[in-house]
């Protein structure tokens, strides 16, 4: 049946039909880590990522479709003060990772992408890792037996499986821990105690290899200060990546004004775009956001963009990462958000 309604959407040329209709709304598409599979890396996350293969590849798809623009071009769009580019579309990146530096940026510059990187200012001061990856390299270095967890009153068993049954476990933990509890501090407490329990039992953690570690090292001051003077849009995701709709408003405009002053003395240029951690927004995180002088924010709400909508709140789709052109072209087409196939996709 799904193959049968691949094919029909198919040959009914449904993304041409989409990119027509949407030819002046922005595309922006969300990123995280960028790093190729190596064995010789000693460990490998748990957690999804791109390979810069596969960048390259969804790249060239989209290339032939649409027109790669600045988030700068995107919101003087969106502003009025532009003339929408046809299929303009936006590439952005969460979390800082270095290795958007050493491996997306080549993939990125042979494309000729622009692309806005979103960093978390307390990460890049400490070297610290975040606390999904510090989960993730406690929890496949940890013995067996150490991987009977307890959180917040439920038994995650994540004994004796294989990979692909540890790396869903991981992510039901992850979840769970994550939407049972709204308060930042106190969701990071309990990963704290698990990731410190799984590392006791494992006599290593995250910290002794961050250093040298292609997939979880944040990006260093000089790294981003080099991008942004090549082009990358350097944009805040507060300092410690909390969720703001879990913490009170004073603390949300601490973190909105002191990574924009940080990023702007490290970086040398004004901070001009935001990115919700977690995609956590409501409308009054999102005045403080435009308080805190910042034209743009993005969020992990799906969807494209059209002249006139709230630059604070602008939509996101996952870059997609599969093979298949047509289905990477129909994940940002904007097809999942027609009114007609949102309530068929409600009743199933
Ligand atoms: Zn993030």
């Amino acid at each position: 049946m799904r193959r049968l309604l691949g094919f029909l959407l198919r040959i009914a040329c449904v993304t041409h039909i989409l990119r027509f209709l949407n030819r002046r709304k922005i595309t922006i598409l969300m990123m995280h880590g960028v790093a190729a599979d190596r064995e010789d890396d000693g460990w490998q996350p748990l957690w999804p990522r791109l390979t810069p293969e596969r960048l390259d590849l969804v790249l060239g798809q989209l290339a032939q479709r649409y027109r790669f623009i600045s988030l700068d071009e995107a919101v003087d769009v969106m502003a009025g003060r532009k003339a929408p580019p046809r299929n303009g579309l936006v590439l952005t990146f969460d979390d800082g990772y270095r290795n958007n530096v050493t491996e997306a940026l080549p993939v990125l510059q042979k494309h000729a992408a622009p692309a806005a990187f979103f960093i978390a200012t307390g990460f890049v001061e400490t070297g610290e890792s975040y606390w999904i990856d510090r989960l993730d390299y406690a929890l496949q270095q940890a013995p067996e037996d150490a991987r009977l967890i307890e959180a917040l009153g439920r038994t995650y068993d994540l004994r004796n499986l294989d990979r692909e049954a540890l790396a869903e476990g991981y992510r039901r933990l992850r979840l769970g821990v994550k939407n049972s509890v709204p308060d930042d501090a106190k969701m990071l407490a309990e990963f704290d105690r698990i990731s410190s329990e799984l590392e006791k039992a494992a006599g290593t953690s995250i910290r002794d290899v961050i250093d040298v570690d292609r997939y979880v090292a944040v990006a260093t001051w000089e790294q981003l200060a080099s991008v942004a003077a090549d082009g990358v849009k350097i944009g805040s995701h507060t300092v410690n990546h909390c969720r703001l709709t879990g913490i009170d408003h004073g603390e949300v405009a601490k973190q909105l004004a002191e990574s924009k002053q940080t990023l702007e003395q490290k970086i040398g240029k004004t901070c001009r775009h935001f990115c919700y951690p977690n995609g956590d927004h409501d409308p009054a995180v999102a005045a403080l956001v435009d308080a805190a002088g910042y034209v743009s924010a993005v969020t992990t709400d799906n969807g494209l963009n059209r002249v006139g909508d709230n630059l604070m709140t602008l939509r996101r789709y996952p870059m997609p990462s599969g093979t298949d052109a047509f289905s990477n072209l129909l994940a940002v087409s904007g097809f999942a958000e027609l009114p007609i196939i949102r309530s068929v996709l409600s009743r199933l």
